[in-house]
C-alpha cells in the first residue's frame, strides 16, 4: 500500500501509525536474513517498514530493493525503499526507478546522504532535488526531517523552511531523525506547522543500548542527550543489559507521551532487533492492529 494512504486511513481512524526501519543485513545472503529478521516484525503488524540504502557508508545499497520487494510481498507488510542522490546522475536515477519499479516498490524515502569523501554532487544536490523525479516516475515519496536541525545548519527556522521545500517538492510523509527529548519533537512540531508543513510526520525513536552506540549516534546526528538520559547512563555504566532495559523503558515512555499528544506516527529504529521493534510496538495502542 502506498504510505500516503496508510497516514490518511490512520489519520481517519485517529491512530497513531507504526514503523519500523530496518538494514540490509551485512555480508553474504543479506536476502535471507533480511527476511529472518523481517518475519519476527510482521507479527507485529507494523503499518509499514523502510529499508535503508547504504545507510552510514554500509555500501549495501544493491540489497534494498529486493528487500523492500520481499517485505510487502511474502509478508503482506507495506515498505518503503531508502535511496540517496548524492553523487547520481540523471541516467544513473533512471535505472534506479527501472530497479524500483521492476521490484515492486510503491514508496522511496528520498534522501541526499552523507557526503563521502571524493565524491562530486553530479545532477541532484540536496533531497529536493530528487524528489520530483521520483514523484513523476508515480512512487509515493517521503522525505526526512531534523527535530533539532540537520548537523550541517545550524538555523532551526531555517532547516524548516528547507524541509518545506521538499513538501513543496512533492513529499507527501516525513520521518524524523532520532530524537530523546519529545520537548524537542514538540517544539519542531510547533516550527513546522508554523512555516506550512502539512504532510504526516512520524517521529524516529531509537532505544539506547550502549555508552558507545548513543555516543556513536549522538557525534553522527547531532541529536542532544537530556538529563535523564546521562543520569541513566551514569547509573547503569558497569552494567549493560541494566543500561539496555532502562534504554527500552525510556523508549516506552518517550512513544507513549508522543501518542498522547496525537503525533501522526512513531517511527522505530529497530538496528534489525526484534526485541527492540516487540518492546516498542507494546506502546503504541494496538487495537485493530494485526
Ligand atoms: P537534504 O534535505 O538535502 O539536506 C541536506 C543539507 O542541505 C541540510 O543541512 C539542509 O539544511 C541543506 N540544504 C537543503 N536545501 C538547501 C538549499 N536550498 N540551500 C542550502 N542548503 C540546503 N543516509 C543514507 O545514506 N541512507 C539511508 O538509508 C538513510 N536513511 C535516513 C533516514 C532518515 C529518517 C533520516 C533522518 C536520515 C537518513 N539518512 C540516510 C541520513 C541522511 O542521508 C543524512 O542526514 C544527510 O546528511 C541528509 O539527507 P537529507 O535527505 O535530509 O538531505
Amino acid at each position: 500500500m502506498r504510505v500516503d494512504e496508510v497516514f490518511r486511513l490512520r489519520c481517519e481512524e485517529k491512530k497513531c501509525a507504526l514503523s519500523f526501519e530496518m538494514f540490509p543485513p551485512k555480508g553474504e545472503l543479506t536476502l535471507d536474513r533480511a527476511r529472518e529478521v523481517a518475519a519476527e516484525f510482521a507479527p507485529l503488524a507494523p503499518d509499514f517498514v523502510s529499508v535503508t540504502y547504504s545507510a552510514s557508508g554500509s555500501g549495501n545499497a544493491e540489497a534494498t530493493s529486493a528487500i523492500a520487494s520481499m517485505i510487502s510481498e511474502e509478508l503482506g507488510v507495506s515498505s518503503v525503499a531508502h535511496l540517496t542522490c548524492m553523487g547520481l546522475s540523471r541516467s544513473e536515477l533512471a535505472e534506479k526507478i527501472d530497479e524500483f519499479k521492476a521490484a515492486g516498490v510503491q514508496n522511496v524515502l528520498a534522501l541526499r546522504g552523507d557526503p563521502v569523501p571524493g565524491q562530486q554532487v553530479r545532477d541532484y544536490r540536496y533531497a529536493k532535488d530528487l524528489i520530483p523525479d521520483l514523484v513523476e516516475a508515480g512512487f509515493c515519496v517521503g522525505a526526512a526531517a531534523y527535530p533539532e536541525g540537520h548537523i550541517a545548519c545550524d538555523d532551526l527556522d531555517l532547516d524548516v523552511e528547507r524541509l518545506k521545500e521538499k513538501q513543496d517538492a512533492g513529499a507527501s510523509f516525513l520521518v524524523t531523525q532520532l530524537c530523546f527529548s519529545n520537548e524537542e519533537l514538540y517544539r519542531f512540531r510547533d516550527r513546522a506547522a508554523r512555516a506550512g508543513v502539512t504532510v504526516p510526520v512520524t517521529y524516529g525513536i531509537m532505544p539506547f543500548m550502549s555508552k558507545q552506540q548513543l555516543e556513536r549516534m549522538v557525534f553522527m546526528c547531532g541529536a542532544s542527550l537530556p538529563s535523564p538520559v546521562i543520569k541513566l547512563l551514569a547509573r547503569y555504566e558497569d552494567d549493560p543489559s541494566a543500561l539496555r532495559q532502562a534504554g527500552m523503558d525510556y523508549a516506552c515512555r518517550q512513544i507513549e507521551d508522543l501518542v498522547s499528544h496525537g503525533v501522526e506516527g512513531i517511527h522505530v529504529y529497530t538496528m534489525n532487533r526484534p526485541d527492540v521493534a516487540r518492546v516498542c510496538a507494546g506502546a503504541v495502542p494496538r487495537e485493530g492492529r494485526g
